[in-house]
């Protein structure tokens, strides 16, 4: 154990001394000493320590079996202590879409960096909002970390169904798989 705890520590060292720098497999490898499970020590930093640590699947310019840590912002402590249960109970609610850009999980952003979501508060924990449920929302990283820092407005009705009437019968077609998958009790069993 003592020897896994310090491939953990030699790799979070190593990260923050290339931040923004590709970094292979192999040399976070060879920094973790061998170690066969540096794979999830790397999983570990990202998702119990909230370093953000990406990889090909969150950007389009890495490439498999390459990682890079972006910032030396750390994702704030409360993120990471919400139950896997809460989190995807939040995640279903919202529709695995952010709750102030509207961009989904697995779409392409503005930078070509996949969205990936994550929990924030509706009332921030400072202002004495609770981990509870009812409190929590998706995000997309970048609005989480107030980088985008634009609340969209809600669209008015009328332009949004004539947004949907607009686009392609594909696109529409998505748009019911959506909803369908959104409100599974309200579609008739008999249609
Ligand atoms: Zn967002």
């Amino acid at each position: 154990m003592a020897e896994l705890k310090g491939s953990k520590t030699k790799l979070r060292a190593y990260f923050l001394a290339h931040v923004g720098e590709v970094l292979s497999y192999k040399q976070l490898q060879d920094v973790a000493g061998g170690v066969a499970e540096f794979g999830r020590r790397i999983r570990e930093l990202r998702n119990e320590e909230g370093w953000a640590i990406v990889t090909h699947r969150d950007k389009d310019d890495l490439k498999p079996g390459e990682y890079m840590l972006e910032s030396l912002k750390q994702r704030p402590a409360f993120a990471r202590n919400i139950s896997n249960e809460t989190r995807a109970c939040v995640l279903d609610r919202n529709g695995y879409t952010c709750q102030m850009c509207g961009l989904a999980a697995g779409d392409i952003d503005v930078q070509g960096r996949r969205v990936r979501l994550c929990i924030g508060h509706i009332v921030d924990k400072s202002a004495g909002g609770s981990d509870d449920p009812g409190n929590l929302r998706a995000l997309c990283t970048k609005c989480n970390e107030g980088a985008s820092n634009v609340t969209l407005p809600r669209p008015k009705l009328i332009k949004l169904l004539a947004q949907v009437r607009r686009a392609t019968a594909h696109d529409q077609m998505k748009v019911l798989r959506w909803l369908i998958k959104k409100f599974p009790s309200k579609v008739s069993k008999r249609a």
